[in-house]
């Protein structure tokens, strides 16, 4: 808009030069006028609503047009017509293309008719007037197509926008479903032991600091012999759901098998782990459940650091022995895999409570 401005205005100054320098007096009219049009148009800008401006433009300079093609008899001043017709392929818009083309050819058909008479222009011969006539109809049916065609290109790429996003969503919502166990949304066996072997390498690598904490809950099967199955399922739901608040934002909480979980704590001293896993523990057995009749469930932990270059297994085999510990000698309890003695098979619960 604001380029379209400048360069009407310079031109409008450069005849106004012209007539300067000149003196000639059938130059200044038509600068005097088009400069009222565009004044008159920029008012109109500011006062009318912003839906009509484009409309607006096109008349105003359908209107500078037509003052240069009735001030000089020059045939070919005609052509400035075909400007706004062309200047509605960039508004992109079919409806303005034909009110464009529909006003251009009222003052060239009123230049024809009245060229002669009015102005004491002399009027291109009729053939001249149709070919003409017909160039600014070809011009039109360009303009037309090359908005349809830009419109569709558009229709096109929105499209694709929306296909990629629906994709991007679709495909983090899979991940979600692949990596994610359905009943605790927490993350599932095989997710757990990706992030087991990728941490590993990480702690190999960088020195960072790796724990397993294997959780089980206690006498589950008795929850579900006596309150039902899916009273044992509101419970994981709900134990999975504390694991998952109390568990730091860089441990990888999982869902290891049935009432079974796995948490990988990384960024933490292994006495930060055990004050964060006993905590768990604590809040676990002080809560009461509803379904169970106001009873409550305790969970047992395993828990071990990794040592350097001990491997996968070993690494969870010793995790798996001190659950193991922790259940054999009183269950409710975190049994830390340093404090089993490996000769006597005994464990000295690093925080026990039960
Ligand atoms: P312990 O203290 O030694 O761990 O005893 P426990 O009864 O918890 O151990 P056990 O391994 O004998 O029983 C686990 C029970 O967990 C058996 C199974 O019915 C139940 N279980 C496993 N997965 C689910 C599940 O998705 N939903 C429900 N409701 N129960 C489950
Ligand atoms: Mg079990
Ligand atoms: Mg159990």
């Amino acid at each position: 808009m604001l380029g379209f401005w400048t360069f009407l205005a310079l031109s409008v100054l450069v005849e106004l030069a012209y007539w300067g320098v000149t003196a000639r007096s059938d130059v200044l009219m038509p600068s005097v006028l088009q400069l009222v049009i565009m004044l008159i148009t920029q008012y109109g800008l500011t006062r009318l609503n912003k839906t009509l401006h484009e409309y607006v433009m096109i008349m105003s300079s359908t209107l500078l047009a037509s003052v240069y093609i009735f001030s000089y008899d020059t045939d070919y001043l005609c052509f400035l017509l075909l400007l706004p017709i062309l200047l509605t392929i960039y508004y992109l818009d079919t409806r303005k293309l034909l009110l464009a083309a529909f006003i251009a050819l009222l003052p060239l058909q009123f230049y024809y008719w009245a060229g002669s008479a009015l102005f004491a222009h002399t009027s291109p011969p009729l053939h001249e007037q149709l070919g003409t006539t017909i160039i600014f109809a070809f011009v039109a049916f360009i303009s037309w197509a090359t908005i349809r065609r830009g419109q569709a290109l558009i229709q096109y790429s929105t499209k694709i926008h929306y296909t990629n996003q629906d994709l991007l969503v679709k495909t983090v919502l899979m991940d979600k479903l692949i990596k994610t166990d359905a009943l605790t949304e927490l993350y599932n066996h095989i997710t757990f032991h990706e992030y087991l072997e990728h941490l590993i390498i990480q702690h190999e690598a960088n020195d960072l600091s790796l724990q397993l904490a294997l959780i089980d809950i206690d006498n589950f099967k008795l929850v579900n012999d006596q309150y039902g199955h899916r009273a044992g399922d509101a419970i994981l739901r709900r134990v999975s759901e504390i694991i998952r608040t109390e568990s730091g934002a860089n441990d990888v909480a999982a869902r290891y098998g049935g009432e079974e979980f796995a948490i990988l704590l990384t960024d933490k001293m292994p006495e930060q782990s055990l004050a964060l896993l006993e905590k768990l523990r604590v809040k676990i057995a002080a809560e009461t459940h509803d379904l169970l009749d106001g009873k409550k469930v305790t969970i047992s932990i395993g828990f071990s650091r990794y040592r350097p270059w001990e491997g996968k297994e070993v690494f969870f085999a010793r995790t798996d022995a001190a659950l193991y510990m922790a259940k054999k000698s009183g269950k409710n309890q975190i049994v830390h895999a340093d404090e089993i003695d490996p000769h006597s098979g005994n464990a000295e619960a690093a925080s026990t409570s039960a």
